[in-house]
């Protein structure tokens, strides 16, 4: 199910945060590898407030890998730490307790020259619907404990989940909202299938992801689809629907009279994007905000 967001729901997760935050030692926010900047909260530097944070960048079997670490040296000159993870296999995943006992080691090391005994530090992990909170719970506790899928509103008694000795994490993630009313943001979270089909003119996502995809990646796609002829350019609609026509054409999706069946087309591209079938993508780098 996807979350449909109106103000109210955004107070709401807001408040839901702001409380949980209050339970926490250090927030760890998760991003997409693929689409860092679309897949982060415009307003969470404010709504973390100053909180100790770590930076995860999930998914990175799907991004590319050289974009992946220039998101992490422009994390780094932000003055973030930042790890580059992948919640469905566990890569790094247990590298997180290491990190944030590291972005924590003045409090620690404060406690003790007081004489006081440190109990587990404790973690809220916050991100948008789909980045892989739930996974990523799951994971680290090593056993099921956070359904996968966003179930907003489901309140019920919140509960530690111990990582290891020295770390805890809310089992409930705080769930963000993207800067959805940045169209581009809409379109690349479709791509990668941040919002669901349900939701989305598939086609409308194809073409935008053709688009980009082209301009991107070429060699990916021309080896994938055995493509020839790149768009030429790239803000004519006309080149890119020639270029979706010519993945269809490739795949068979025809209709009476030899024409291409796009929406059949669209599905295809966007499935096989998804799947990592075109091969390790990041649709967005630290460059493009020059
Ligand atoms: P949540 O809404 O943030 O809790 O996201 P989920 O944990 O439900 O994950 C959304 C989807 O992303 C699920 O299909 C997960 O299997 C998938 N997913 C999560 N982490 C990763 C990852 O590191 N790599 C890949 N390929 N898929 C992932």
């Amino acid at each position: 199910m996807t979350i449909q967001w109106f103000p109210g729901h955004m107070t709401r997760a807001r408040r839901e945060i702001e409380a949980k935050l209050k339970l926490i030692d250090i927030a760890i926010e998760l991003l997409d590898a693929r689409v860092p900047l679309s897949s982060r909260n415009p307003m969470v530097d404010d709504i973390l407030k100053g909180k100790p944070r770590l930076i995860l960048l999930n998914k990175t079997d799907l991004a590319d890998a050289r974009t992946t670490d220039k998101w992490m040296a422009y994390f780094a000159d932000m003055g973030h730490t930042s790890l580059a993870i992948d919640a469905s296999t566990g890569t790094r995943v247990n590298e997180i307790p290491v990190r944030v006992k590291q972005l924590l080691h003045e409090k620690i090391a404060r406690q003790i020259s007081k004489g006081i005994t440190p109990r587990a530090v404790r973690g809220l992990i916050v991100g948008i619907p789909n980045v892989g909170k739930s996974t990523l719970i799951n994971r680290l506790a090593g056993r099921a404990i956070a359904a996968t899928g966003d179930r907003p509103g489901v309140t019920k008694g919140q509960q530690w989940i111990k990582v290891g000795t020295e770390m805890e994490l809310l089992d409930t993630p705080g769930i963000l909202w993207p800067k959805f009313e940045d169209q581009h943001v809409g379109m690349k979270l479709a791509m990668t299938g941040a919002i669901k089909e349900q939701v989305i003119n598939v086609e409308e996502v194809a073409f935008f992801a053709v688009k980009e995809l082209t301009k991107r990646y070429w060699d990916s796609m021309s080896e994938r689809f055995s493509l020839t002829n790149p768009p030429k350019d790239y803000d004519d609609a006309d080149e890119i629907v020639r270029v979706m026509e010519d993945i269809g054409r490739k795949r068979g999706c025809l209709v009476s009279g030899g024409r291409v069946d796009l929406e059949k087309a669209s599905g295809i591209i966007l499935r096989e994007l998804r799947a990592g079938n075109l091969g390790r993508i990041t649709l967005e780098s630290p460059e493009d905000m020059m």
